[in-house]
């Protein structure tokens, strides 16, 4: 249900592991417990049945932007903590691309000053191309959003 907003959480580095689609909730508490993972969730039975060793966050509704400043406000998380350091389809920290994954990259972008970073799971090569721009302005734009106001 929060699959986007996971992707967003990899794209800015942090740890985020997803739930497969009707997964029961012993098995996502039982996940949290033994991953000692923060729960994030729209569940609101699913977080009342966390118990108190299990940090939770309940979302509402369905705004990104909402969701995005919420998490940064209850777990003082940075939306540019690390970025584009981690896998966003499966999580997997990257390494540094190796010369012959190149060749996976536009020319165009093979110009680019880097850094080309590899996932080891799914061979996926990043490049800060016009999407990783895009993204990241998306993130400073959320960490923005914590941050107190500039005084006029
Ligand atoms: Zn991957």
């Amino acid at each position: 249900m929060l699959a986007g907003l996971a992707r967003w959480l990899r794209a800015a580095g942090y740890d985020t592991a997803l739930v497969p689609p009707g997964a029961s909730d012993a098995r996502v508490l039982g996940l949290c417990g033994e991953e000692h993972r923060v729960l994030v969730s729209r569940d609101r039975t699913l977080v009342t049945h966390a118990g108190r060793e299990i940090r939770t966050v309940l979302l509402t509704g369905d705004d990104l932007t909402g969701h995005a400043r919420t998490l940064a406000a209850r777990l003082g998380l940075d939306w540019t903590y690390a970025p584009f350091t981690r896998c966003m389809v499966d999580n997997t920290p990257l390494r540094a691309a190796a010369s012959d994954e190149l060749d996976q990259i536009p020319p165009r972008s093979r110009a680019l000053p880097g850094p080309f970073r590899t996932c080891p799971a799914c061979g996926r090569v990043f490049w800060p191309g016009g999407h990783a721009r895009r993204m990241m302005a998306r993130l400073q734009y959320w960490r923005s959003l914590g941050e107190p106001a500039q005084p006029p």
